[in-house]
Order: structure tokens, then C-alpha cells, then sequence
């Protein structure tokens, strides 16, 4: 499981997340609603220390990582613990980030290889299994570019996957498709969260969200203002924000 407690970020005077506590249970799916601006991105850049947050604790599994004081905010204490952390949480990003000059197969063995230290028939052995789960099974060679815009998602979702992470991080992963390989890339997050996969997705797929989440997150300004089952949240909220958010974007 994942927990945040009061996590806060701030870019000089901007308060950008303003306490943020959230958990989530194994198997659960989280999405994160709200609109642009409102700190989702950050929240999940937090989590994994591409941001450094400026107060609150991130507990994976009841184990706190230790933060200390840094410049731009608070920094891993220890970086040995920081990376097991990391290497726990499988981020993908709204663009795809993929290596450009390394084939399909390679971008999905990199982490496994060279960050696992695994051996290399196990890291491509690991690899190629991903990559068939996502439906890439024939594509083990192509070179990103060679690739749809879809393909190179699904991708990048193997890459995620093949760290064995124990908390997958969406932001986005759908928002730089064009509409036709939208669904393509939502079916394989889908069939993540049927099997039982920790989830935390920020997503503008209002339909897709009501549908696989267990429980939905609306940020408004840095502050969770509304919290509950898909249920609730999309078609009973108690912040008349929120209601005006979703119907906005029905
Ligand atoms: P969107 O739906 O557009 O992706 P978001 O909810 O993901 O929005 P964030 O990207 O988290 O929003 O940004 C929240 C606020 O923090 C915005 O006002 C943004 O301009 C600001 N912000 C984000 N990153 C930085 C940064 N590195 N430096 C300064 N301000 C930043
Ligand atoms: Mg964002």
C-alpha cells in the first residue's frame, strides 16, 4: 500500500499541493480528477521524487522514507532507500519517454539490466513477457519511431511493468493519443487494474475512470475537496466544484 500524510509543494510563493493525505489500499485504483493546474501532476511527481515535496510523508508498505531538509524542498535522507522506493513505483508518463535510439525490446530491458542489475536472459525474458501482455509481441524490435503513437504507450507501460513495481503512477496516458488509439491503451490499463494492481491514475477519461476506479479523488487548488466512490463523486458530490467539474467534462 501506498500512503501519503499531508503532503505540501510549493514553487516559491505558489502553493501548489496544501496537504495532501491520501492511502492506497493493495489492488485498490485511484484516479486523480481535477483541473489543469489544480496539482495532480505534481502529486504524482512528488510521490516518486522527481519534485522534491516540501513537508508530509510517503509511506510504502509502513515504511516512511526518510526526507531531510534540501534546497528546492525536502530530498531523500538515504538514497539507498530512496531508489528501492522508486524502483517500487512505475511511472508513465502523458509522453511516452522513450529512448529513441533503442529498439522496443531494449527500452523494456534497460531498467531490469541496468537498474535491477538482473541477469540479461532474465531481464529479457522479462521483457518479452510485458511486452506480450501489452500486445506487443511482434514489435520486440521496431524502434519507437516505427511505432504509433498508441504502441509507443503500451510500451512505455511494459517498461513500467517490467520493474515489478508494487504501485503503478498514470499521468495522463492517454491525453497526446489521437482518439483512435485511445482505446488501445486504456484496455491494457484496464486489464492492470482486473488484476488487482495498485493504481493511481490522473486522468481526463471521465467514463474510463468511473469504470475502473475504486475510489475518486477531485483536487481543486491543492486540496482534495472530494473523495468517494465513482459513484458518488461523478453523480452524487457534496462540493458543488466538483459537480460543475464533472458535468464540464461529460
Ligand atoms: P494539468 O491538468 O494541466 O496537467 P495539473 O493538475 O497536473 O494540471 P500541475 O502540473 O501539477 O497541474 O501544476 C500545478 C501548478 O504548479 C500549476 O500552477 C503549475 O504552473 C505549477 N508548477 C508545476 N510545476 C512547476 C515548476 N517546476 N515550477 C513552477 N511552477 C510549477
Ligand atoms: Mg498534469
Amino acid at each position: 500500500s501506498l500512503e501519503l500524510r499531508n503532503l505540501r509543494k510549493t514553487f516559491g510563493s505558489l502553493e501548489v499541493l496544501r496537504g495532501v493525505s491520501l492511502s492506497a489500499q493493495k489492488g485498490e485504483v485511484i484516479s486523480l480528477i481535477g483541473a489543469s493546474g489544480s496539482g495532480k501532476s505534481t502529486l504524482l511527481r512528488c510521490v516518486n521524487l522527481l519534485e522534491k515535496p516540501t513537508a508530509g510523508d510517503i509511506i510504502l508498505d509502513g515504511e516512511t522514507l526518510a526526507l531531510k531538509t534540501g534546497k528546492a524542498g525536502l530530498e531523500a535522507a538515504n538514497r539507498r532507500q530512496a531508489e528501492r522506493f522508486r524502483s517500487r513505483l512505475g511511472m508513465v508518463f502523458q509522453s511516452f519517454n522513450l529512448w529513441q535510439h533503442m529498439t522496443v525490446l531494449q527500452n523494456v530491458m534497460e531498467g531490469p539490466l541496468h537498474v535491477q542489475k538482473r541477469p540479461k536472459s532474465d531481464a529479457m525474458a522479462e521483457a518479452k513477457t510485458v511486452l506480450e501482455r501489452v500486445g506487443l509481441g511482434k514489435k520486440f524490435d521496431a524502434y519507437p519511431a516505427q511505432l504509433s503513437g498508441g504502441q509507443q504507450q503500451r510500451a512505455a507501460i511494459a517498461r513500467a511493468l517490467a520493474m515489478q513495481p508494487d504501485v503503478m503512477l498514470f499521468d495522463e496516458p492517454t491525453s497526446a493519443l489521437d482518439p483512435e488509439l485511445v482505446g488501445e491503451v486504456l484496455n491494457v490499463i484496464r486489464e492492470l487494474a482486473e488484476e488487482g494492481r495498485t493504481m493511481l491514475l490522473v486522468t481526463h477519461e471521465m467514463r474510463f475512470a468511473r469504470e475502473v476506479s475504486d475510489r475518486v479523488i477531485y483536487l481543486h487548488n491543492g486540496i482534495i475537496e472530494e473523495e468517494g466512490p465513482p459513484s458518488q463523486v461523478f453523480d452524487n458530490p457534496s462540493s458543488d466544484r466538483c459537480r460543475a467539474f464533472v458535468s464540464s467534462i461529460h
